[in-house]
């Protein structure tokens, strides 16, 4: 029965692609292919020994994933963030560790280079990290303010020739074997948010050392430790943007992550699904399969529909990114619905398994413990409400 359920998810066909336009629909089939042959029958290794998935994202680096949205001018694929949510989702299917790998090089790292920077940074940070040979990570919350991130106290000393960092940057994802970070680092305490800039440092560096690598619930196969930097001298031309621009850059940023959060948390629900639906076909309870039984229908049809109304706010918010409008309100609602479906489904997916739910023959427990962590990150879904409601009230 374990092998037999197994094989069958692999062998699910990708749906909702009808709607797609033809780039995305092949870029979606792509995935679909490489999901099922390389992220699938891994996941459970990697997320059981905590292995980052150096070879997939190579191989992903290789297809331009790992700099969807980037120019080609500068070594990118070139696609727009709708392309951007379906590969995060299809990732993250299979593995959601690898998704967020993804998810932070593309949105949390280039994005905020290529919509700030210079010509002069875009060539020497952006080109060698699309290829997926080199990542990059994005180094805001710290261990006394997450939410608050406002309040940074790592501080960027402006000397003749350099600004000196000091500080620690915490739960920083890729944080391991990222090659270069974005460091926030308050330039003017009395100014609060707006006294924050914003740094490009490179990894390893003289002044930056690491702290030890979080032993976590979930997405454990991505790597999330401290950044501490003492005395760390940054060149002036490394500053992004302008002085006391970081608040503004860190909040456009997680505005475009949030895109990434949601379609992670959507790949993490639809696998949760494939799982049930697939068990449930096959389990025998009274004579006949559990997919007969009404109260697992209505389990089954209450996770369709949240997943299905999530990956429409999802894809509206990417459109909008796509066409150059305001979008803020929109990923906050996507990633609010996403994770909150992320965490229903891989909850009800259990149910629906019974005891072969909570052991790790299964990937049903695996997605129950990476999904939690979609309502947590960039913002929390307390900080959505806020975001979502104080952009509704504008609008009046
Ligand atoms: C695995 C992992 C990876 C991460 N990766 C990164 C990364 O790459 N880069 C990075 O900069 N950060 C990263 N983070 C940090 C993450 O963004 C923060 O953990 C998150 O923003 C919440 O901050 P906090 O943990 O300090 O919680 P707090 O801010 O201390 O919040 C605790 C609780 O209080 C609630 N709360 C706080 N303020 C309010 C409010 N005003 N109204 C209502 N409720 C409120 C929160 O919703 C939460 O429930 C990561 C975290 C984890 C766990």
């Amino acid at each position: 029965m374990r092998n037999r359920a197994f094989s069958r998810i692999l062998s699910r066909k990708a749906s909702n692609i009808t709607m797609l336009p033809e780039t995305h629909r092949m870029l979606k089939e792509t995935l679909v292919a490489f999901t099922n042959e390389q992220l699938i029958p891994n996941a459970r290794t990697f997320d059981k020994f905590s292995l980052f998935p150096r070879d997939q994202i190579e191989q992903l680096g290789k297809m331009g994933i790992l700099s969807l949205n980037m120019p080609s001018s500068l070594g990118g694929a070139a696609f727009d963030y709708l392309a951007y949510a379906l590969a995060v989702e299809e990732i993250s299917r299979g593995c959601a560790s690898t998704g967020v790998i993804v998810s932070v090089n593309n949105s949390l790292y280039l994005g905020p280079i290529l919509k700030f920077g210079n010509d002069a940074q875009k060539k020497e940070w952006i080109e060698p990290f699309c290829d997926g040979t080199r990542l990059g990570c994005f180094a805001l919350s710290e261990p006394g303010n997450g939410s608050d991130a406002g309040a940074a106290s790592c501080t960027a000393k402006e000397e003749s020739d350099c600004y000196v960092l000091n500080g620690t940057k915490a739960w920083i994802t890729n944080g391991l074997e990222a090659e270069a970070t974005i460091v926030f680092a308050t330039t003017d305490k009395h100014a609060k948010h707006k006294g924050i800039s914003a740094f490009l440092v490179p990894k390893p560096y003289e002044g930056l050392s690491l702290g030890k690598k979080e032993d976590k619930l979930g997405i454990r196969a991505s790597s999330t430790c401290n950044i501490i930097l003492e005395n760390c001298r940054i060149p002036k031309e490394n500053l992004l943007g302008k002085p006391g621009e970081g608040f503004k850059i860190a909040m456009a940023t997680l505005d475009s992550g949030r895109i990434g959060i949601a379609s992670q948390a959507l790949g993490i629900a639809q696998a949760s699904i494939d799982c049930a639906v697939d068990y449930a076909m096959q389990r025998k309870s009274f004579g006949s399969p559990i997919s007969n039984l009404q109260s697992i229908q209505i389990k089954l049809a209450d996770m369709e529909t949240r997943l299905q109304s999530a990956r429409l706010l999802t894809w509206h918010a990417a459109q909008l990114q796509s066409a150059g409008e305001k979008f803020t309100k929109e990923a906050a609602m996507a990633k609010l619905a996403a994770s909150e479906a992320a965490t229903f489904c891989a909850h009800q997916a259990i149910q629906v398994l019974g005891g072969m739910g909570f052991v790790t023959d299964m990937p049903a427990e695996r997605h129950y413990r990476d999904a939690r962590i979609t309502e947590i990150y960039e913002g929390t879904s307390e900080i959505q409400k806020l975001v979502i409601a104080g952009n509704l009230i504008k609008e009046y």
